[in-house]
């Protein structure tokens, strides 16, 4: 199965029960941000310079658990800046997985996975997603230091041999090579890496490097040729969001799909761009003009094609027609 029963039955339930309940809007990943510290300064990363006057902000253990009850999304990604560089880390992992019965992913460039691996346990519901945007020279130069490709590839193989599940996180640059994509992935499923997110770059604003992004047009001609390279591999785009990447079909997106929480509070609308924060979940949810974003509504989403913004309409849509329902089915039991 391409991700474990557990969490796809809990999806699943929680999609049905939402809908029964009538809930119009519902998100189904919660992107849990505790701090924005980090120890890279990598060139497409817009967080370490939005909150630039705020790095040393950080949200508590009790905090991170709150927006997770009030959210209620079944999957947390925890994110940042650098997860591993929060203290208590291992001590929320294990609070979002037991107390909370979450599904967790937690978002390291795996610098200082070897440093703390021994603070974690092995569990069915935690995986570590490792950020590698290619083969060593691309991703040193990605994230602007020696040997971080190489430090993470020893924290895969380290995390391995203790029985972790390991996933890899890749973001497709313009200058992304399709075949570097793949021999990357091939040396990565030789280390037993469970499976493999792949997203398009989100031309931040803030971002220090602009040229490194794409339009639309550019990320649809790049994925056609990602598809044929990556058959083989144990990709966790959906089959709808691969139509979506190649052109074969349009899809609008759904910024409260994956809210975001961080020091600042929630974050308005989604993931990538930020207009406002909330103090409440609710606030969110109700108070952000949702009508305003997306491609043909606001010049900053034009070219976005992003998992955390396309992903959710995926699964709604998944729902919706019989074709999809059991492509999607399909698709998640190989
Ligand atoms: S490791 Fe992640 S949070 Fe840190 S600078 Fe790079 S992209 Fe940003
Ligand atoms: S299109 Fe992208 S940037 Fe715009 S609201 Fe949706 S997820 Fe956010």
């Amino acid at each position: 199965m391409r991700f474990p029963l557990s969490l796809t039955s809990k999806l699943t339930a929680y999609m049905l029960s939402r809908k029964k309940a009538g809930a119009g809007r519902f998100p189904l990943v919660l992107m849990l941000e505790p701090t924005h510290r980090c120890n890279l300064a990598c060139k497409g990363c817009g967080r370490v310079r939005e909150y630039r006057g705020m790095m040393t902000a950080e949200m508590t253990v009790e905090e991170c658990l709150g927006a997770s009850r009030e959210c209620g999304a079944p999957v947390v990604s925890v994110a940042g800046g650098e997860p591993l560089v929060y203290e208590r880390m291992p001590e929320l992992v294990e609070r979002l997985v037991g107390e909370l019965d979450r599904h967790v992913y937690l978002c390291t460039n795996g610098l200082l996975v070897r440093q703390r691996i021994g603070e974690f346990k092995p569990d069915g519901s935690l995986y570590f997603n490792i950020h590698l945007d290619g083969l060593a020279g691309t991703h040193n130069l990605i994230v602007e230091r020696g040997g971080v490709f190489e430090e993470a590839m020893a924290a895969i193989r380290e995390l391995k041999s203790k029985g972790f599940h390991v996933c890899t996180n890749t973001t497709v640059y313009r200058e992304t090579s399709p075949q570097e994509i793949a021999d990357l992935f091939g040396l990565l499923r030789d280390l037993g890496v469970d499976g493999f997110i792949i997203s398009p770059a989100y031309s931040y604003s803030q971002a220090k490097s602009q040229e490194v992004f794409m339009d639309r047009a550019a990320i649809r001609t790049k994925f056609v040729e990602l598809e044929k390279l990556l058959s083989g591999f144990n990709l966790y785009a959906s089959p709808i969001y691969m139509d979506f990447l190649t052109g074969r079909r349009e899809l609008s997106c759904t910024p409260w799909g994956n809210p975001t929480r961080n020091p600042a509070g929630w974050r308005s609308p989604c993931y990538l761009l930020v207009d406002s924060h909330f103090s409440c979940f609710t606030d969110l949810m109700e108070k952000t003009p949702w009508g305003k974003y997306g491609p043909g509504r606001d010049p900053r989403c034009e070219n976005c094609m992003v998992h955390c913004g396309f992903e959710p309409t995926a699964a709604m849509e998944a729902g919706r027609g019989v074709r999809d329902a059991i492509r999607t089915f399909w698709w998640q039991i190989t």
